[in-house]
């Protein structure tokens, strides 16, 4: 009897249209990479979480063909039952040294990391303190843990109770959250937030996170997917950046971003809390094993950073070269270091219409960006998101740049 609910999905469709939130999917024909091809049209894609450029790295590609010839093409089974290679201990043994710690356990994504992390460590007596623009898998995995939970303001460090500027709620900083876990009695208390924001490139305040952990005997988890291979000067990820390595209890990455781009991702933590997980994890319990190919190309991705900071420090490079020519271009863009760069349109007039205009006609010119409006983004914060890649070429970040000043006059957004 699909009836009903085909009338009732009909209508909740062409709602979403008629208020401009349906997501479509622009269809790529090529592989990715800093340019590929849209609709017969080469372009330049400046909105991958391809981060250093390894998405078709050829060393890469090369390491998931062996693996298929050695390993197989995949193993039909769960990690405990008959689904744990060799190559699936390297690999969680070469993660954890790369993040600096001690072991760390696989998934088939960091969205299912995230969802597995919290309930086997935490339970009604317990606390979960988190940001409140945490990442949609963080959030779900909270929901299926039965801690008590506190959301503090976004990036909010303080003792207070006030407006968050970010979603406009009323709430917390993160100390008076763990306060009020303390008083409650709870038994562990976990901080959990991104290492970095995903829509403004900001990063968490690690060192000032770490300290109140410390002060209140709380653990601190980060999600490190927008930082692993390429944060702090060896590429570790925002613990070394901020300069806490060893201070952070546990983290979760993906292999989908940086680390290669295909899936997968991880836990990463202390010994026993790796080994609880192997055996309370559902998402590790019940869901098939990460495949050959991910793998072996996932382990020549870390020996490959291991060896060399190349291309985090060419990233690094380029994201300036960007930022400093967008911000001298006259654009207004939040200030950081994260080569997630945000052009925010909200000063202007429509700025939702403007936004999504100006990113038709920069794939018009042949850069490919991204906007994003509410409730992606707080009303009034639309914006068109940037990624840079280790993989832009010189020319290619000019080519970008110059597209956004030419369309930036053209709807008179510079002058
Ligand atoms: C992308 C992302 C994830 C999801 O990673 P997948 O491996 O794609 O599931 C989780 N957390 C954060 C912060 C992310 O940015």
């Amino acid at each position: 009897m699909y009836g009903n609910l085909k009338d009732y999905l009909t209508d909740e469709i062409a709602k979403l249209h008629e208020q401009k939130l349906y997501k479509g999917e622009r269809i790529i024909e090529s592989p990715q990479g800093s340019e590929i091809t849209v609709k017969g049209k080469k372009v330049l894609n400046f909105c991958a979480n391809n981060y250093l450029g390894l998405s078709s790295n050829p060393d890469l590609i090369k390491a998931a063909h062996n693996e298929i010839d050695y390993r197989g093409y995949g193993l039909s089974s769960v990690r405990f039952i008959c689904g744990t290679q060799d190559r699936h201990k390297e690999l969680e043994h070469k993660v954890a040294e790369f993040l600096g710690m001690e072991d760390s356990i696989l998934f088939c994504s960091c969205f299912d990391a995230n969802a597995a992390v919290f309930e086997p460590l935490l339970g009604a007596d317990d606390a979960i303190v988190t940001d409140s623009l945490n990442h949609a898998s963080i959030i779900d995995g909270v929901r299926l843990c039965k801690a008590q939970r506190w959301i503090y303001n976004h990036a909010d460090m303080r003792d207070v109770e006030e407006t968050d500027t970010t979603t406009g709620k009323k709430g917390k900083g993160l100390e008076r959250c763990l306060k009020e876990a303390k008083e409650a009695g709870c038994r562990f208390i976990m901080i959990a937030t991104d290492g970095v924001f995903s829509m403004d490139g900001d990063i968490a305040k690690l060192p000032e996170i770490c300290d109140l952990a410390e002060k209140y005997g709380a653990l601190v988890m980060v999600d490190e997917s927008h930082s692993s291979g390429f944060m702090g000067k060896t590429g570790r990820g925002t613990h070394e950046y901020h300069n806490v390595m060893g201070r952070v209890d546990i983290i979760t990455t993906t292999f989908g971003k940086a680390l290669g781009g295909a899936s997968g991702g991880c836990i990463s933590g202390p010994k026993e809390v790796i080994d609880w997980m192997r055996n309370k994890a559902r998402p590790y319990l019940f869901s098939n094993t990460l495949a050959p190919s991910v793998v072996g190309a996932t382990i020549k991705c870390i020996e490959l950073l291991s060896s060399s900071t190349a291309l985090r420090d060419k990233l690094e490079e380029n994201t300036k070269k960007f930022r400093s020519e967008m911000t001298a271009a006259g654009f207004d863009i939040v200030p950081g270091v994260h080569p997630i760069t945000p052009i925010m349109f909200g000063k202007y007039d429509n700025c939702s219409e403007l936004a999504v205009k100006f990113a038709d006609r920069m794939l018009e010119e042949g850069i490919y960006v991204t906007p994003f409006s509410f409730p992606v983004v707080p009303r009034g914060k639309d914006r068109i998101r940037v990624q840079i890649s280790a993989g832009h070429s010189t020319e290619q970040i000019d080519r970008a740049v110059a597209a956004f000043i030419k369309v930036g006059k053209e709807l008179k957004m510079i002058k």
